[in-house]
């Protein structure tokens, strides 16, 4: 294995920069940038030592360096950690002079990379901290945080353990038993099978949720000029970011803001109010109102308690219903007047007051309700691409198992997809991942991880 450098914090000028080194070499070439053949570092320990270039008197940098022994290293090799001040040019002349001795500039992710392959930790943890690195937002770090426990390959385990004893058992079938299996351990294997499906299955689900936690959730707010949605967008956004007045046709054109609630990325959109046009301007509004809904996750219809249900009102609802919506009833402080008895269908309602502030909990519990949110805590929920593809596979190998099983087909055809379920389970954690998936994954890694 050949040692590998790489500068692990951003490009630029800072006040410290760390360069780390992993690999049989680390050492020796600690031992050259000090210029001491006989330096013993103690591990894990902090040494502030001058780093010298062998071909000049001058001093690269006076730094921090700490030395880590395999296999207690977060790569489980050798590793050095050198702390310099974090001006471009010293980097510059210690990554030069280190490539000079037995080291090379390390590919993306490539620290963790070797942490994976040295058992440090699995691939789902592994792609835990380059989420958490990225993470936007708290509860994008908590997930990745979650991952990064262990957690994700946790609850796959006890899947992984039926199916394997599940394939034993057909295995031995066709290695000893001469006969067919008895119907009460073919009853008992499709029981199990089921179960483990539907574990996947609901696992695969929440990749819903995991993708808008990572991406961000798109909220429109529509409803009729008036009802209040521009006071509600700016409760939301908790900033007075839009125009209100009490005169209709205020928001003229969509305004989008980025906020987060409890955590989860949400970019919130006011529209222009939903009725006949009276001019170009409103018209293109409108237009842009339609699109807006189009784009979003989820919309949030805004009608006025205080008066009675308009036929604009029964217009928006009308529109709404293409979409995934929620109800809020607005000026939840004045008087109510509303009834809205036949449009509901099981919709979720909300009452709110964007002048008293009453509701806007409700309101954003109603919006994270996909997040299962409703303890105010969110679920582990899958989260990347690649894993909700792995976990689908493995959920459509074990149905086809199921239903051969089911009809009766040879043990051999079940084995077939049973080991191709539990292939692809495994390619989750990393441990049936090839090295081009494997090059590819980390890719996606920054230098020096
Ligand atoms: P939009 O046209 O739907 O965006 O509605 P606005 O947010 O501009 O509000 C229209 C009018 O309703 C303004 O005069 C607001 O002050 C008033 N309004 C909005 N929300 C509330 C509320 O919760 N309570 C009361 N009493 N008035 C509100």
């Amino acid at each position: 294995m050949d040692t590998i450098v790489a500068v692990s914090t951003p490009p630029g000028r800072s006040a410290i920069a760390v360069v780390r080194l992993s690999g049989p070499q680390s050492l020796a070439i600690l031992r050259v940038l000090v210029q001491e053949e006989q330096f013993a570092p103690e591990p894990n320990r902090v040494t502030l030592k001058k780093l010298l270039a062998e071909s000049s008197p001058d001093l690269i940098d006076e730094a921090l360096v700490t030395y880590f022994q395999s296999p207690h290293s977060f790569t489980g090799e050798d590793m050095v950690e050198i702390s310099c001040h974090g001006s471009p040019v010293i980097l510059r002349q210690l990554i030069d002079l280190i490539q000079c001795q037995e080291a090379r500039l390390a590919e993306p992710g490539e620290f963790t990379l070797r942490a994976c392959r040295n058992g440090k930790m699995n691939l789902s943890q592994a792609e835990a901290i380059r989420d958490l690195i990225n993470a936007q937002t708290q509860a994008a770090a908590a997930q990745a945080k979650r991952q990064l426990r262990g957690e994700l390959s946790e609850a796959l385990q006890p899947s992984k353990q039926e199916l394997i004893r599940v394939i034993v058992t057909l295995e031995s079938a066709v290695e000893f038993v001469e006969d067919d299996l008895p119907a009460v351990q073919v009853k008992e294997m499709s029981k199990v099978l089921g179960r483990v499906t539907s574990h996947l299955a609901r696992l695969a689900e929440t990749y819903q949720a995991g993708r808008l936690l990572r991406e961000g959730l798109r909220v429109t707010i529509v409803g009729r000029p008036n009802v209040g949605k521009s006071s509600l967008f700016n409760k939301l956004v908790r900033t007075e970011r839009a125009i209100v007045t009490d005169i209709a046709g205020t928001t003229r054109d969509s305004l989008t803001e980025a906020t987060s609630l409890q955590g989860i990325p949400v970019s919130l959109t006011d529209t222009a109010g939903f009725r006949e046009a009276g001019d170009k301007i409103e018209a293109i509004g409108i237009e842009r109102t339609r699109r807006a809904m189009a784009d979003a996750d989820l919309l949030i219809v805004v009608v006025d308690g205080s008066c009675s249900l308009q036929d604009e009102d029964v217009e928006v609802l009308k529109e709404a219903r293409e979409h995934s919506f929620i109800i809020a009833i607005s000026k939840g402080d004045l008087p109510r007047v509303l009834t809205l008895d036949g449009q509901l269908n099981g919709t979720e309602v909300v009452h709110v007051s964007a002048m008293t502030g009453e509701g806007v909990p409700d309101l954003t519990a109603a919006i994270l309700k996909p997040f299962g949110s409703d303890s105010g805590s969110v679920d582990l929920l899958i989260t990347d691409s690649r894993h909700y593809d792995l976990l689908t596979r493995a959920r459509s190998n074990l149905e086809r198992a199921s239903r051969s099983m089911a009809q009766s087909a040879g043990e051999e055809i079940v084995l077939a997809d049973l080991h191709n379920a539990l292939k692809l389970l495994g390619a989750i954690t990393g441990e049936t991942t090839s090295e081009d998936i494997l090059s590819e994954i980390f890719a996606t890694f920054c230098i020096g991880k």
